[in-house]
């Protein structure tokens, strides 16, 4: 079984057997990718858990489904990133935290076009780190430059489970209202640590922001995105 045989997008293929040395999908990864990059039903969310080891290719196996459901992002002319945190992955660590994020940071190197096709304008090829910006909340910065950032808008996050939830509560530009994907890693060590109330309050706020946004959108004090698709709906994955 290969990549392209559980429906990932070539340009993800190219850059992770190229850049990143990864060929072939491991177990995790066969049973994941399909039911993660097949599309909701409208309105509808789901959870899904992904039960195996570590080191045996779980990260990518939620981190690829995430930049594919983002990628149609990259076709708007500009990326108004007001659109806020489309994506938050909560880890019990801060080791953990910033291995994820450095998956991620390594992933957001590809570029938007295969180099060689590229030659109409230099820009087709940018990476997307350009405008899908990652972020990593796990305390020890300032809470203040965390809040300048999230004000400025972080497509994707990670972090660890009191930093986000502080965040949630107190910092009234965090845009959430439109977040598509909570991914607890590790969860069990999540629940062992004590985080239980921690992530019920993540998941309410959510679902609280997400009743303001859209409060918002439709009284038009929010910006219209494209035509991208930005039902309410919300995978949870668990591993
Ligand atoms: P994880 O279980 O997500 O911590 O991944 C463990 C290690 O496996 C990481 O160093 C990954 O880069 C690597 N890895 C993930 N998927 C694959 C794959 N399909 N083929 C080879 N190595 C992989």
């Amino acid at each position: 079984s290969t990549f392209a045989g559980l429906g990932l997008n070539p340009l993800l293929i190219s850059h992770l057997t190229g850049k990143m040395s990864i060929q072939k999908p491991t177990a995790i990864q066969r049973a994941a990718l399909p039911v993660l990059l097949s599309p909701l039903p409208s309105k509808a969310s789901r959870d899904v858990f992904l039960q195996s080891q570590t080191g045996s290719g779980k990260t990518l196996s939620y981190l690829l489904p995430i930049i594919q459901d983002l990628l149609p992002l990259s076709s708007l002319s500009y990326i108004d990133r007001s659109i806020g945190t489309l994506a938050i992955i909560i880890a019990p660590t801060r080791e953990l935290a910033k291995q994820i994020s450095d998956v991620l940071e390594a992933l957001l190197k590809m570029r938007l076009r295969a180099e060689d096709e590229s030659a109409d304008s230099a820009d087709a090829s940018a990476p997307m780190t350009r405008w899908l910006v990652s972020g990593l909340l796990i305390g020890g910065a300032t809470r203040t430059h965390e809040k300048a950032r999230l004000r400025k808008g972080l497509p994707i996050l990670v972090s660890t489970p009191g930093r986000l939830l502080d965040h949630l509560q107190n910092t009234s530009s965090f845009n959430v209202g439109k977040c598509r994907w909570l991914v607890l890693d590790e969860a069990d060590q999540l629940m062992e640590l004590g985080f239980e109330e921690t992530i019920k309050g993540i998941i309410q706020g959510l679902d609280g922001r997400r009743r303001l946004a859209q409060q918002a959108m439709a009284e038009g004090r929010s910006t219209e995105v494209g035509t991208w698709d930005w039902e309410r709906r919300r995978r949870t994955v668990l591993c």
